[in-house]
């Protein structure tokens, strides 16, 4: 029995599930090892069960776990369920978070009436927020490749370049260095661009004297990597300056407040504590971090309305910054892996102000 089927087949008593259809992707992939676009999986006490379609049945007898009984389905593969299951009333738990109301409706039609449907929120995705070290391993190397692709990029310079030929030169690096893909499009923001959390690189050219804020990622096998720098492009004003050292304070605080045992909220606060207390409060309007792992935000969040406590294994941003619209962004971002007495960084970018031409 592989691991991961066997701990998420443990957490079906207590969610009142006999069985539980994985239909979301990127949670075939965890339980099964499977990267292909159709893709289902049925866990329970008496089924382990992985069906795809013919386009993908060689795949899958490469990468689908052996504890899992491979079937061949049609295009649509719910029609594989109902015979899957075991005989009598089943509660079979599907993934509410993902299915359609169509896809839903469907599989109704397709069940007999024996089988209820229950919608189940965030089991697979509770396993998948403690990485084992494997995983940590991808990770620490998606986010060594972000870094050299991030140096070779300033070594370069920003100023007079476009954020957009600066994002993507550095996307193009963090491919040629081998990663898969970039976990995300680079976020390359100058001045007060930067201002926009989640900004698009326009074609505008980086002058001298702006922050720039840069946030990139790398994905190998699977692994997302995710940081943020900000980055003076030439000397930037003292008052700039400022609140950029303000913002590391409040990271520092927040990297300080990771370990096993603290609430999601709690780390916020740490942070957010540093940036109240000198009045700009309301200018980080977002949570201090997520989860990172086959997705770039996943479990478990920091931030003021979480309900997560971190347990070693975790992998989380902490990502504080101040947003002044009309004159410039800060945000500083560093990846870290909760370890059993505190965290460990994968970021290897310095902190203190980077100034480059
Ligand atoms: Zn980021
Ligand atoms: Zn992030």
């Amino acid at each position: 029995m592989s691991g991961r089927a066997q701990r998420a087949i443990e957490l079906l008593p207590e969610a009142g599930l006999d069985a539980l259809l994985v239909t979301d992707l990127v949670n075939v992939r965890y339980l099964t090892g499977y990267t292909g676009s159709n893709g289902l999986a049925l866990i329970g006490e008496s089924v382990c069960a992985f069906v795809t379609d013919f386009r993908y049945v060689e795949q899958a007898a490469e990468e689908v776990n052996p504890a899992f009984d491979r079937r061949r389905g049609e295009r649509d593969l719910l029609e594989a369920v109902d015979e899957l299951l075991p005989d009598g009333p089943v509660r079979l738990g599907f993934e509410e978070a993902h299915m359609s109301v169509r896809t839903h409706r469907r599989l109704r039609e397709l069940l007999p009436e024996r089988v209820s449907l229950v919608g189940a929120a965030g089991l697979i995705e509770r396993l998948r927020a403690v990485k084992e070290a494997a995983e940590v391993d991808s990770m620490r190397r998606a986010a060594a490749l972000a870094d050299d692709a991030l140096r070779w990029l300033l070594e370069r310079g920003l100023v007079g370049r476009t954020e957009r030929q600066a994002a993507l030169a550095l996307e193009q690096r963090i491919r040629s260095l081998g990663a898969e893909d970039v976990s995300f499009p680079a976020i390359v923001a100058g001045g007060a661009h930067g201002a926009l959390p989640h900004a698009s690189p326009r074609d505008v050219e980086i002058s001298g004297g702006e922050l720039v804020v840069i946030d990139w990622g790398a994905r190998v096998d699977g692994y997302n990597s995710d940081c943020t720098r900000t980055i003076a492009a030439g000397a930037v004003s003292e008052q700039d300056a400022s609140i950029y050292s303000l913002v590391l304070e409040a990271q520092l605080a927040g990297v300080g407040a990771v370990r096993p045992g603290a609430a999601g909220r709690e780390v916020d606060a740490a942070a957010r504590a540093v940036i109240e207390a000198a009045g700009q409060g309301g200018r980080f309007g977002h949570g201090l971090g997520h989860g990172v792992g086959l997705e770039v935000h996943e479990d478990p969040r920091l931030s003021q309305r979480s309900d997560d406590v971190l347990a070693a294994g975790n992998a989380v941003t902490v990502e504080p910054g101040i947003y002044l619209p009309g004159r410039l962004g800060v945000r500083i971002e560093d990846l870290v892996i909760v370890t059993e007495d505190g965290c460990e960084i994968l970021s290897s970018i310095g902190k203190d102000l980077i100034v480059v031409e």
